[in-house]
């Protein structure tokens, strides 16, 4: 028999829990009668009350597995340690607001069974503000720009991928994480289908702006190499620059006995090179700031409880992991 899992990253969801369960059972019961299945709820440190509505959904439904992190570790994360701990067939991930409604699930397997390997849900008409819709816009096209890889990303989380896939993203453990990107560039086959977008019933967005641009910088700065080799080429510009018009201000002096004059000029190239120099640091730091954190191999996340949970994979066992990737991927 197939088996389907649908992970979920919870954080303070406490009111839309209910519900959530609820549509979740109704269509997997509906639409997937013929499959084992589980969720797989990561609750990434809530300050409410979900975790404990979590442990009584788990002690009465041996399918609903729930792993509780120690702390605030973030949504891509939270999703990276339910795929850890997911065992079936076909993997979905999808938000927990009922913005990605579970009535839409069996239309991404659909999908799949054409012959694909990835499906994401390519929300129609998208319930979140103008302003986060702009956004999402502005990062996609620069990502697009940016990226030095065909890959395909895109900022939908909702998607069903099959157990090789999955298998594939849970050996990539860099901490940065853009999970989107991550299945991306394992490749296989990918495809798209149109899909509603629901409204958050239940609370406040829990993307403030600050975090959606720390996950477009883990993306740009995971997914590219072109930041560096644009300081390059500002660099070799603004050499090239300089050297004509101080070349000209030279000969402009001693053929025309031209006095060098304007403070201000002279003030505003240097501050604007000041703020090149600075940026360009700054550009260099990420990358390197990146690559203090990698070196360091912290575990994704920790783990304060599981309920159910108890799968071979996941961070913590260690030599599990030996026996499930070898060795050598960990010395
Ligand atoms: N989430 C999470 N950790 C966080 C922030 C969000 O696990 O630090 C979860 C949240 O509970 C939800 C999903 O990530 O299931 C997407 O968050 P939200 O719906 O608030 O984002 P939006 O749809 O507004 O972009
Ligand atoms: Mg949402």
């Amino acid at each position: 028999m197939k088996k389907i899992s649908l992970v979920l990253p919870i954080y303070n969801e406490q009111d839309t829990i209910p519900e959530l369960y609820k549509r979740l059972t109704a269509a997997l019961s509906q639409d997937f009668s013929d499959f084992l299945h589980e969720i797989i709820f990561v609750d990434d440190g809530s300050r409410d009350q979900s975790p404990l509505l979590l442990k009584k959904l788990s002690d009465t439904d041996p399918t609903v597995k729930s792993i509780i992190f120690s702390r605030n570790f973030g949504h891509h994360i939270a999703i990276s340690a339910g795929l850890d701990y997911a065992t079936g067939d076909y993997v979905v991930i999808m938000d927990s607001d009922l913005q990605d409604e579970p009535e839409s699930i069996i239309t991404l397997y659909n999908k799949l069974q054409e012959g694909y390997d990835v499906v994401y849900a390519q929300r129609l008409n998208k319930k979140f503000s103008w302003f986060k819709r702009t956004m999402s816009k502005f990062f996609l096209t620069c990502m697009h720009f940016l990226i030095n890889e065909k890959i395909e990303i895109n900022s939908t989380i909702f998607r069903i991928m099959k157990k090789q896939v999955v298998d594939e993203v849970r050996r990539i453990r860099e901490t940065q994480r853009y999970v989107v990107g991550i299945i991306g560039w394992v490749g296989f086959k990918h495809t798209s289908i149109p899909v509603e977008h629901g409204i958050r019933k239940y609370g406040e967005t829990k993307y403030p702006f600050f975090k959606q641009i720390k996950l477009a910088c883990n993306a740009i700065f995971s997914f590219s190499e072109y930041p560096l080799r644009l300081i390059t080429f500002l660099g070799f510009s603004f050499t090239f620059i300089s050297f004509c018009l101080g070349s000209w201000i030279v000969m402009r002096s001693f053929l025309y006995q031209a006095p060098v004059l304007g403070w201000t000029s002279l003030i505003a190239a240097v501050l604007f090179m000041g703020g090149i120099q600075l940026s360009v640091m700054g550009i260099i730091g990420e990358y390197l700031g990146r690559l203090y954190i990698e070196v360091k191999k912290r575990p994704l996340y920790v783990i304060r409880d599981f309920f159910n949970a108890d799968s071979l994979s996941g961070e913590l066992p260690l030599f599990k992991q030996e026996e499930l990737y070898g060795k050598q991927f960990f010395r």
